[in-house]
């Protein structure tokens, strides 16, 4: 079904990769980017330390700092060398005050997340008084929609850079929930439970393949957003689940970074198609599983007729990838397909089942409309890859949001559109943390009585008035911009850029440079973004003749996938909705759900880039900490009260409203990073 030519699209050159991991730091010179890197400043004897010993020399005293609001005096170092005793004895989580530090193991603790564990948890009276866990805080969240106090709705936001362990946690929360949102005494209500944690877990695996990728952080990093509901009856029992996500990085369809790879399922794909004709073998991973991506199918409902449509158009995305252009000597020609695409072109076009006429035909011609009339104009051959780009993305995004219901959103390596929208994201919901605990905390103090003075913390509104404020901010000018009938001009945004908000101390230009950008000073460092292709990006174009072609495919699974286009365009014309307003409002119902509801914060930190087992790097680890002001919350922490009792009446009382319990996985801030980390929101959201 397909060669191993097919390749291209898919940067198999690049799969060895997996085995070693590029320090970022590498990046960042490459890029000639002179930022703060952890990594340059790492020390490689870190992991023995003799100061962590004379911390603690005690190993019986280790219970003592199971909250490091104990630590005396609270400062980087102390927590550090705090977190570094635990992490070598063993011991992964610590509470800071209100936020659960998880330090990934990576290796397998068995005996930490067994269904005794679990049960331990679930049934002590003060579980808190227990080691700390994710299973307290999960525990915690379940207590406070029993006890309907308000709000009843509760959030668990578990935030960690890329490979920190936000996926491990999200799951152990799954099966917590599952494993004690079902009644012990009732069969029905155990099958039912069965059937959904298997539903939610099938889907798992079929976000998987379609949603994960290689990076240089982590060989199964998701790059898309996930929202999951559970539903709890009024006792609640688990009774439904649903999965929703968004916010795929498509762009890693026709391109991906140096030494990432695609998204697994072309490798399975792929690989399948080899062995079973012999056509060539290459390394996989255990992620390139096939079988279990056509298992979670089958368990989905997803018939094999619709797997053989689905895999035919992913080969033709394969396809596409292969079609190379030589340039035009005659602008009023179309360039040329390369010679030896010729072949890959009637191959895709077979396999997307549409004419390999009208597929060339799109790619290399756009009709413009001059008046009333229809007129043809040769693309370059720049253009013409950029419409083949544009179709593999368009499909493949399409096929996602069919099966698993996305939001689509690219990205690229340099900072543009893509990453000032994440690292707003992040700001957005580092405002929430700092509104709702560092503020309201203190607040609280003052109110209650507390002799009090402020600790200082940062307060980010600046920046956030700077991104997404109204009248005048960063995102109202590129709306402006790319809502204009005209080509942009990266030059022209700067200057208006720098005359409309010259006033914010947040936004700041590189005097010498070249190139036309804006450096946004954000909570964890400076960012300095490109803005050329930024305006193009926001409006996030789709040919319409490439969605015609795609309207007119024999495919039923392509034609239904794009029929929903027609209705759109014909009803809205030619969209206005940006990919900057998109993002903000998808943003905004996030930050609804979180206000709406009561949070409990789980940071994962990833100890060590390597990925290596016990092995703790302090400069890795800081500056994971300072990214996300645990040592401030600490501080308040621990001036007020470090523990909040949870709940002890457990009658099992029905409620007869709805709840809901929301748990949202986020990223650390990344900006020390000029590559993509992506955002996790998982929600669980018990109605
Ligand atoms: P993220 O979702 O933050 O990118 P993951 O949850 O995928 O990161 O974690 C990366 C890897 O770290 C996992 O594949 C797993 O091997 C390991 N890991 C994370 N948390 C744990 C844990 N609590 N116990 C054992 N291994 C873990």
């Amino acid at each position: 079904m397909v060669n191993s030519d097919e390749r291209c699209l898919l940067g198999c050159g690049n799969i060895e990769l997996f085995f070693f991991y590029h320090h970022p730091a590498s990046l960042s010179k490459a890029m000639g980017l002179n930022h703060h890197v952890r990594g340059s400043q790492m020390s490689q004897s870190d992991s023995v330390d003799e100061d962590v010993q004379a911390f603690l020399p005690d190993q019986d005293q280790l219970h003592t700092y199971d909250d490091l609001t104990k630590v005396n005096p609270v400062t980087p170092t102390t927590v550090l060398k705090c977190l570094q005793a635990r992490y070598r004895m063993k011991v992964f989580y610590t509470h800071a005050g209100c936020t659960l530090v998880a330090l990934n193991p990576f290796q397998s603790i068995p005996d930490l997340y067994s269904l005794d564990v679990m049960k331990e948890y679930h049934c002590a009276p003060q579980p808190q008084e227990f080691k700390p866990h994710i299973f307290i805080v999960a525990e915690k969240a379940y207590r406070n929609v029993r006890s309907q106090l308000e709000p009843v709705d509760q959030s668990l936001v578990v935030s960690g850079e890329s490979g920190a362990g936000k996926t491990w946690t999200s799951r152990c929360l799954m099966k917590y929930y599952a494993t004690v949102a079902a009644s012990s005494s009732v069969l029905k209500s155990q099958n039912t439970v069965k059937r959904i944690e298997r539903r939610v877990l099938d889907s798992n695996s079929l976000m998987e393949p379609f949603g994960n990728a290689c990076t240089l952080r982590n060989h199964n990093s998701s790059r898309f957003g996930k929202y999951i509901q559970l539903q709890l009856d009024r006792c609640q029992l688990l009774v439904g689940a649903s999965v929703q996500t968004y916010l795929l990085e498509k762009t890693r369809v026709s391109c991906q970074p140096a030494n990432e790879r695609n998204f697994h399922i072309f490798y399975q794909v792929t690989h399948q198609a080899s062995t079973c004709s012999n056509i060539y073998i290459f390394y996989c991973l255990t992620e390139d599983c096939f079988q279990d991506t056509v298992e979670a199918m089958d368990h989905l409902g997803i018939n094999a007729e619709k797997q053989q449509q689905i895999f035919r158009i992913l080969a033709g995305i394969l396809h596409l990838g292969n079609l190379g252009f030589s340039s035009s000597v005659d602008e009023s020609q179309p360039c040329n397909l390369d010679e030896k695409a010729k072949g890959f072109l009637h191959r895709a076009a077979e396999l997307l089942c549409v004419s390999a006429e009208d597929l060339q035909t799109c790619l290399r011609v756009q009709t413009l409309r001059a008046g009333k009339q229809n007129m043809l104009k040769p693309c370059s051959q720049a253009q013409c890859i950029v419409r083949r780009d544009c179709l593999a993305k368009l499909i493949y995004a399409h096929i996602w949001s069919e099966f698993l219901d996305v939001y689509g959103f690219e990205c690229f390596h340099i900072n543009n559109l893509e990453q000032l929208c994440i690292n707003y994201a992040n700001e957005k919901l580092q405002q929430h943390f700092v509104a709702h605990y560092l503020k309201a905390q203190q607040e609280d103090y003052v109110s209650e009585g507390l002799e009090w003075s402020f600790i200082k913390y940062q307060d980010n509104q600046s920046c956030l008035d700077l991104i997404e404020g109204s009248p005048l901010s960063v995102f109202s000018l590129l709306n402006e911009e790319s809502r204009l009938n005209r080509d942009s001009d990266a030059r022209a945004l700067k200057v208006r850029l720098e005359k409309e908000l010259c006033g914010n101390a947040n936004i700041s230009w590189h005097k010498f440079s070249q190139v036309p950008h804006f450096t946004v000073a954000h909570y964890a460092g400076k960012v300095s973004y490109q803005l050329e292709g930024m305006v193009e990006k926001n409006k996030d174009p789709v040919p319409p003749e490439l969605i015609s072609l795609l309207q007119k495919s024999d495919n039923q699974l392509l034609q239904q996938m794009f029929s929903q286009h027609q209705t759109e365009n014909s009803t809205k014309g030619l969209s206005k909705v940006t990919v900057v307003s998109k993002f903000k409002n998808s943003l905004e119902s996030l930050m609804k759900i979180l206000h709406a509801t009561t949070p409990h914060y789980t940071r994962c930190i990833k100890p060590n880039p390597e990925c290596k087992p016990l092995m703790f790097k302090k400069q890795e680890v800081v500056v994971q900490l300072e990214a996300c002001g645990i040592v401030e919350a600490i501080h308040i922490s621990a001036a007020g009260f470090p523990y909040v009792q949870l709940p002890i009446n457990l009658s099992g009382k029905c409620m007869q409203n709805r709840m809901c319990l929301t748990c949202m996985l986020v990223p650390s801030i990344v900006l020390h990073y000029f590559f993509f980390f992506f955002y996790k929101l998982l929600n669980f959201a018990f109605a």
